[in-house]
């Protein structure tokens, strides 16, 4: 399909979502769509799927125009997309979801269920998307009901289709595999908008990238000639640091020491397998590994979420072993979690309240059992400032901010306090890159102030940056710290369960 899109422009109340935009995707071409959180990514994806309708501009497909008065026409002209929040009926099968309102009926409209799963089959087999057609699609890996999304565009005979943020819940090798099936769409001549912040991700599958900043498109790019570094600046401005500076560390005495610990399941598997290890102040420790390998349990046990079946952790010489998640953070511990809406964030308190969450109960925010609400919104009004929090003001509740911002919030309130502990899960997970640069630095910064840092992420560029000893989990162990430099083929094959003796010792010291 030949799409073109003239002078898009759409306004929210108080803002401007698209402004005057123009793209062109040729047929057989990936077009990427880059830019950062609130850019206007979706509000465009979504006009052009007819969902929202344009205030100005119009649609051209093939060189003749498209009127849209619903999702209904964009399929009917071969447009189809795959949303940042999924829309399958979890109770019904992969193949029910994918012939919704298309369904196969024998004669007397009774459903033609053999067929239909048949259909399917091959359908995900041709388009190198495995599914099984009678899963239950509840049942499903996040992963693989995009699967189901993308097949029911496909089915639907989608000319171009459109994928919102679609590795943002998938592992590095599930979007390879993403990539490898977008290959094959193109190569039948059907063309994809993909959209993404991650700058790699363009790299590795567009064949042509826009950049879009508030609402305007601010540069289209040549993925073979365009530096990520050139590609950032566009995205976020002005001019940003990929790789932040991070002065040689200084470690002093232990604040984290993990002995023997050991996490099960309920079912009694052991999840968290006599791990061992220490965090001195003024160091950051990074653990690297492939999700699944014991990491979440690991943190949550070390931050009062998980329980601790044996073994000890203790913070600045004293037990945390089997305290509260309150008293863990008030011995000193900040903790910025994996999933910050469950345990991060209040959705629904506002942005001030988020701020003093595990603090409101003590002074200065209350007194003789007085909340002080004065005390509580000044710094909530200092740390949105300070941390660059883009909320419309310190009352909006936290959970409609976008995700960056959400993640600004949890950063801002945990490295604000005073600890001796940082522990931080992902970090920047869903974050746009101005905001990584920003999280990064403050990591740097608290590390340089006599914190000690313990950074988990499944980023290995992000480990690789800014540890100063490295450690790798894998099926519940935990190998390391080693002392940095170690290099990233090296992190990548321990990921993977290589013996550290044998991978180290090839390594140039
Ligand atoms: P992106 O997908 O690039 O992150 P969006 O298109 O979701 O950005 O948002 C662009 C801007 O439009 C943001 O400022 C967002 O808050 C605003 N916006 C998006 N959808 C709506 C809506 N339905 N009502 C009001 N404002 C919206
Ligand atoms: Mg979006």
């Amino acid at each position: 399909m030949h799409l073109e899109l003239r002078g898009i422009t759409k306004r929210f109340p108080g803002v401007v979502a698209n402004d005057a935009v123009d793209l062109v995707v040729e047929p057989g071409q990936v077009h990427g769509l880059l830019g950062e959180n609130g850019a206007g990514k979706s509000t465009l994806m979504n006009i052009l799927y007819g969902l929202y309708r344009a205030d100005e501009g119009e649609i051209l497909v093939d060189g003749q125009p498209l009127e849209l008065d619903g999702p209904g026409d964009a399929i009917a002209a071969g447009i189809g997309m795959v949303h940042q929040h999924f829309m399958l009926v979890p109770v019904f099968t992969v193949a029910e979801n994918i012939l919704l309102g298309v369904e196969r009926t024998h004669q007397l409209g009774r459903l033609d269920r053999a067929r239909s799963s048949r259909e399917v089959r091959e359908l995900a087999e041709r388009s190198g998307l495995p599914v099984d057609p009678d899963a239950i699609v509840e049942d499903l890996a996040v992963g693989v009901q995009q699967r189901v999304e993308i097949l029911k565009a496909l089915y639907r005979d989608a000319r171009l289709l459109i994928l919102d943020e679609p590795t943002a819940v998938l592992t590095p090798q599930e979007a390879d595999d993403l990539f490898e099936a977008i290959r094959g769409f193109t190569a039948e001549g059907r063309s994809v908008i993909f959209i993404s912040h991650k700058l790699r991700e363009h790299r590795a599958i567009a064949d042509r990238i826009s950049v879009l900043r508030r609402g305007r498109i601010v540069g289209t790019a040549d993925p073979r000639t365009a530096t990520e570094q050139e590609l950032a600046n566009l995205m976020v401005g002005r001019p940003v640091e990929l790789v932040v500076d991070k002065p040689r560390a200084q470690p002093q005495d232990i604040v984290l020491d993990v002995t023997n610990l050991v996490v099960q399941d309920l079912a009694g598997t052991t999840l968290v397998d006599d791990v061992n290890f220490e965090v001195r102040r003024g160091e950051i420790v990074a653990v690297a590994g492939v999700e699944g390998n014991g990491q979440t349990p690991l943190v949550r046990a070390l931050t009062g979420l998980e329980t601790i079946l044996s073994g000890d952790v203790t913070v600045s010489g004293v037990s945390v072993t089997g305290r509260t998640r309150k008293d863990v953070l008030r011995a000193g511990v900040g903790h910025v979690p994996e999933d910050r809406a469950h345990d991060g964030l209040v959705a629904d308190f506002s942005v001030a309240e988020n701020l003093v969450l595990n603090l409101w109960d003590a002074e200065p925010f209350a007194k003789h059992a007085t909340l002080q609400f004065r005390e509580i919104d000044a710094h909530a009004k200092r740390l949105v400032e300070a941390y660059d929090v883009r909320t419309p003001s310190t009352a909006t509740p936290a959970g409609s901010l976008s995700g960056g911002n959400q993640q600004k919030l949890v950063v801002a309130r945990e490295f604000d306090r005073p600890i001796d502990l940082l522990v931080a899960s992902q970090p920047t997970r869903g974050v746009d890159v101005g905001s990584i640069e920003y999280i990064h630095r403050q990591l740097v910064a608290k590390r340089d102030q006599g914190t000690a840092v313990l950074l988990v992420s499944s980023e290995l560029d992000e480990v690789l940056a800014l540890a100063d000893r490295v450690a790798v989990m894998f099926h519940g162990r935990l190998v390391g710290p080693f002392p940095m430099p170690v290099s990233k083929e090296a992190v990548g094959r321990m990921m993977a369960g290589a013996d550290p003796d044998e991978v180290l010792s090839g390594e140039p010291r």
